[in-house]
């Protein structure tokens, strides 16, 4: 293959403006699926995927497509929107040259349609701008051209207009896409180098890897290392995706192909996969390092359910990079991890993956944010093994004698509205302890709301606030704004005088009282009643912020049978049982499992 005729390019847009849409129409257009009605975002293929009908995982279709009596070989990436999975986005783009980005004709820019153009450009990918679902009957291109003009300065002309549902246009944008975006720029000659871009397991192969070739060219049976340890292995799988596998013996610079190297050869994102005779240096480019913005313990249900939870884990994490994984024990719920996620509905998917795809249903704690904190007195700095600790659990938050300083992390976010709502979303903002930046008209009827705001505001509940205030017409986007000093203070639960591990929580002091009040409430509304009455306290530093009482009540699934059908009874008290099983006990109160997440929505 002439790496001339090779194209790397992904789609980004906003969450629901097309991409996997229109992925649909290319696959078809280059004869790699048959046409056909039932082909709905075929690239979806994870049940969660279907399930909540967004994209969660990117995947790669490697496109064969002739024009002007010459082929090109097409890698199409289809990528996630939400701004959870963006770092699925970011890894996409290290192999890209340029970029289709999407833009829904009806709406116009979005949140996450400026989070893509800002990606994009910090790449240096080049950018076709494009209009989608102009066949709708409110579609404006003309009003969407002049935001895109006005917000980035794209010029009208350079806007290609796209049904991805008709199929209107597809043809002339593959033809951009050979046109305009440049062909990888790598070394043909070169010893052979990768870099791997995603990582999954296979039962019987063990690790596959997606990698980026950036110099030389791979063959099965190729004598090959990995950069982080430099063991040696050998080749064993070699495809490319169409997004199915396609054996082929050899790949050449430039291309995006699924190796293997056996069971044992491991293999992770960020990684170089190098030929032998490689050096030890530090050339080459990899991925950014991921950060977290939520952090939550997940523990099994039952201790001896441990290691089977443990492996599903792992070979999940090996899907999914972008979390970490550390060990951690809690006296209330045994052994179990720390895992850290890009956001709460990254969480979701986890938590839901783990029991679609491995069958593990795990005790999930209330997550967090991670705080910092900067340690004072020698023997403090010794103990904590320097003068600063990120707490990613609130349970480790040092004692607060030893505590000069608090930090919390904050984000700048984006909000995109429609002017007549500016003034109850800077009322949000405001309530979110938001500082307000300069905001930009997007054009006459929408604003760009830019905020600095604590992440403790944003992660839980921020965005459907903000979508049920603006009646769904405000979208957000948020990035990292780094550690901020603050005023903070942990918060703990007990339950009839009782600790609850996962329900202490870090909190800003001019919050304490709003959130004494809130938590204790809510729990009171979601722990079912108990045999005996459960006092519900909210206490910081030994001092009772708030209280609430639980009647007593006795539950007895059976009252309605009237003696006689003895299985029947049987049954339902098995039933019950097993309802308790999913439930989470401290001091004999039976809590619901899902109460430690629910609990700190507002
Ligand atoms: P993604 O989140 O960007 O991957 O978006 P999807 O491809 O999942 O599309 C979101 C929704 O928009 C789906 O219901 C699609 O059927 C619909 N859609 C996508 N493209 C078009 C289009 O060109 N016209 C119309 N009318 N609907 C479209
Ligand atoms: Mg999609």
């Amino acid at each position: 293959i002439d790496v001339k005729k090779i194209r790397n390019f992904s789609i980004v847009a906003h969450v629901d403006h097309g991409k996997s849409t229109l992925a649909d129409r290319l696959l078809e257009i280059t004869g790699t699926i048959k046409p056909g009605a039932e082909n709905a975002q075929v690239l979806d293929q994870l049940q969660v995927e279907r399930e909540r009908g967004i994209t969660v995982k990117a995947v790669t279709a490697s496109l064969n497509y002739t024009y002007n009596n010459e082929t090109y070989l097409l890698n199409l990436i289809d990528t996630p929107g939400h701004v959870d999975f963006s770092n699925e986005v970011v890894r996409s783009i290290t192999a890209c040259q340029g970029v289709i980005m999407l833009v829904d004709a009806n709406e116009g820019i979005q949140a996450q349609t400026v989070a893509v153009y800002s990606l994009a450009k910090k790449n240096n990918l080049l950018i076709i701008p494009t209009l989608n679902k102009v066949d709708l009957p409110r579609a404006d291109p003309a009003k969407v051209k002049s935001q895109l003009h006005s917000l980035f300065k794209i010029e009208p002309d350079s806007v290609m207009s796209i049904s991805a549902k008709r199929g209107w246009g597809v043809k002339e944008l593959l033809e951009a896409v050979i046109t305009r975006i440049p062909p990888p720029s790598v070394d043909t000659k070169g010893h052979f180098r990768a870099h791997v871009i995603d990582t999954w397991h296979d039962k019987y192969r063990g690790v596959l890897c997606l990698i980026y070739i950036h110099s030389g060219k791979v063959q099965v049976g190729q004598a090959v290392k990995w950069k982080s340890d430099l063991k040696p292995h050998t080749v064993k799988f070699l495809a490319m995706l169409r997004p199915s596998e396609d054996p082929v013996e050899e790949a050449v610079a430039g291309q995006v192909v699924m190796v293997g190297c056996g069971p044992k050869a491991g293999g992770k994102v960020g990684d170089q996969l190098l030929a032998k005779e490689v050096g030890d240096d530090d050339e080459g480019s990899s991925a950014p390092p991921v950060k977290h913005m939520v952090y939550a313990g997940i523990f099994p249900a039952d201790q001896s359910q441990h290691p089977q939870l443990s492996d599903s884990i792992k070979k999940l994490a090996l899907n999914d990079s972008a979390v970490t994984v550390t060990p951690d024990s809690s006296p209330a719920l045994g052994q179990g991890w720390r895992i850290g996620f890009l956001g709460l509905l990254h969480l979701e998917v986890f938590t839901q993956r783990l029991l679609q795809e491995y069958k593990a249903e795990a005790i999930l704690t209330a997550p967090s944010v991670p705080y910092k904190v900067k340690i004072k007195g020698a023997k403090a700095i010794k103990q904590y093994k320097g003068d600063e600790v990120i707490v990613t659990n609130p349970l480790l938050l040092p004692d607060v004698k030893n505590i000069e300083e608090y930090y919390e992390p904050f984000v700048i976010g984006t909000i995109i509205t429609p002017v007549e709502y500016i003034g109850a979303v800077t009322t949000l903002c405001h309530d979110r302890r938001g500082t307000p930046l300069p905001s930009n008209a997007v054009d006459d009827n929408m604003t760009m709301l830019q905020y600095v705001l604590p992440l403790s505001e944003v992660v839980i509940d921020f965005h459907d606030t903000l979508k049920s205030i603006t009646s769904g017409f405000a979208s957000f986007d948020y990035q990292d704004y780094g550690f901020h000093p603050s005023a903070l203070v942990r918060m703990d639960i007990l339950l009839n005088g009782i600790l609850v591990d996962e329900l202490s929580t870090i909190v800003h002091t001019s919050r304490l009282e709003y959130n004494a009040r809130r938590l204790t409430e809510k729990l009171k509304e979601m722990i079912p009643r108990q045999m005996v009455q459960v006092a519900i306290q909210a206490v910081v530093g030994g001092k009772v912020l708030a209280r609430e009482t639980l009647k007593a009540y006795r539950k007895d699934v059976t009252a309605k049978l009237y003696g006689g059908d003895v299985t029947r009874k049987k049954k339902l008290l098995k039933q019950q049982a097993e309802g308790k099983k999913k439930m989470r006990s401290v001091a004999n109160i039976r809590i619901p499992r899902n109460t430690f997440i629910d609990v700190l929505k507002r």
